[in-house]
């Protein structure tokens, strides 16, 4: 593959993007119109046209997540080495469920989960999957976590249980799991969010009490989930104290590290996520800090024999096991065809090496900092604590949705909405290593400008 073409696609096409609105101004119905008008797949029509009207949707009916000033949702701006792994995967389409049908690609795969469990803390033996994203690694880990507590719980289920499992979470932890307990069966009710302090962690001296109140009450407590950056807020959760208690009380310790988990490769970051190296099972995507394209999530988990034992399957048709040393992911995840997704973060870092990678989570740790003091400056309130990159602001009178959509019409910057201890304020992320101190005080700038429109001025 020659990649200095695609490179020069990539740039231009980026370039483009940086300059242009970062919000999509079009309704439902004018989507509709475009596609009807002229897909009905009754005639064929040159991929270069199709290709070409593709991306002119894409221009500008979308929100444009890889702008500088996308300051969104975790949702990052992308390696050019993800464009070419996703290229390559599609030409090679190489197929993972078992090692022996992709050797090489599985072993890619192996490679670089080892690599970031090492970093983790993890034990060289533990077992570790690529996902479609957080919401799979945080089902395979109730899965597993179920699997591990009830060995009767795989071949009779839920009902064979003499007590309800129940899971243990913050308030602000991520909202995947209420979908879980409905899938697994253990249902809605088997989840308790937990308040959290003024910080929005959560307080483990409430979660002990809570425990043992269920235990009293005839329940099974099965895990904890502590979150290392929570979505809204970017709150981190007290690990190393959730490490213990689960040691103490004999549950599975799981960390949500979705987005947060990229701190541990930031030496100026990773004390904050310290703990994380005690979790039964870590939930980390790719596909956020790690700037490289969706879907690329991952799945750690210290005990390979429970994951194996969880999603064990045998089927005539499959290709055999290789041997004792090789892992057939479809025996050990929840997938079974199973794209080659890891090479996006394989390449990722094999171009940028370690520290360059590193290098640019710092980056936008410290974009993070400077728009926080340049808030601050600009008389805003900063109602959320963090060392990570995202920040919730507001100040006195401000209508906050009358703001997003001044934001909007004037293509300010993408930010959105969060709750934070009951008021409503806005909600930033430095979500792409393109953003630069420029980009950050012009947007202060003009989004004081536009508060000063609603008459609200100096500090409130
Ligand atoms: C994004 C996120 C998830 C969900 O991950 P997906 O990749 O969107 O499935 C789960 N937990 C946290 C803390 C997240 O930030």
């Amino acid at each position: 593959m020659f990649i200095d073409p695609i490179r020069h696609e990539f740039e231009t096409t980026q370039a483009l993007i940086d300059e242009g609105p970062v919000w999509p101004n079009v309704s439902p119905e004018e989507v509709r119109e475009h596609l009807v008008a002229r897909y009905d797949f009754s005639r064929a029509i040159p991929l270069e046209d199709v290709a070409a009207d593709v991306e002119e949707m894409l221009r500008r009916w979308q929100v444009q997540i890889t702008h500088p000033r996308y300051l969104g949702l975790f949702n990052p701006s992308i390696s050019f080495a993800s464009v070419i792994a996703d290229a390559l995967v599609a030409t090679y389409n190489p197929q993972l469920a078992a090692w022996r049908t992709a050797p090489a690609p599985n072993e890619i795969e192996r490679h670089t989960l080892g690599w970031l469990a090492t970093k983790f803390g993890l034990p060289s033996n533990a077992l570790a999957t690529f996902t479609s994203g957080g919401a799979e690694a945080n089902l395979s880990a109730v899965v597993t976590a179920l699997t591990h507590a009830f060995p009767d719980y795989s071949d009779n289920g839920l009902r064979s249980l003499a007590a309800t499992p129940v899971i243990y979470l913050s308030a602000e932890a991520h909202h995947s799991f209420s979908k879980i307990v409905h899938m697994v069966g253990l249902g809605r009710k088997s989840l308790r969010a937990l308040p959290t302090d003024l910080d929005l962690r959560m307080n483990p001296r409430a979660l002990a009490r809570e425990i043992s109140e269920d235990r009293a009450n005839g329940f099974a407590p099965l895990m904890v989930v502590g979150t290392a950056g929570t979505t809204a807020a970017g709150a981190i959760d007290p690990l190393q104290e959730l490490a213990q208690l689960c040691r103490d009380e004999g549950m599975w310790f799981h960390v949500d590290a979705a987005w947060g988990g990229a701190a541990i490769l930031a030496p100026s970051l990773r004390n904050h996520i310290a703990g994380i190296e005690f979790a039964d099972s870590i939930t980390c995507d790719a596909h956020k800090w790690f700037s490289v394209s969706m879907a690329c999530g991952m799945f750690f988990c210290r005990y390979p024999e429970t994951v194996a034992r969880a999603f064990r399957a045998t089927a005539s048709y499959m290709p055999g096991s290789a041997g004792t040393t090789t892992f057939d992911p479809y025996t050990n995840s929840v997938q079974w065809s199973r794209r080659f997704t890891g090479l996006k973060l394989f390449m990722s870092l094999a171009e940028r090496g370690e520290s360059g990678q590193a290098a640019m989570i710092e980056h936008q740790a410290r974009m993070g900092e400077v728009l926080r003091e340049s808030l601050s400056a600009a008389g805003w309130r900063i109602v959320n604590k963090t060392p990570l990159p995202v920040v919730c602001f507001t100040r006195d009178g401000l209508d906050i949705p009358g703001f997003l959509s001044d934001l909007r019409n004037e293509q300010t910057a993408w930010m959105s909405e969060a709750h934070i201890n009951g008021t409503s304020a806005v909600r930033a992320c430095i979500s792409s290593f393109k953003t630069t101190e420029g980009d950050i005080h012009d947007v202060v700038r003009d989004i004081t400008r536009l508060a000063a429109k609603q008459g609200i001025h100096a500090a409130g």
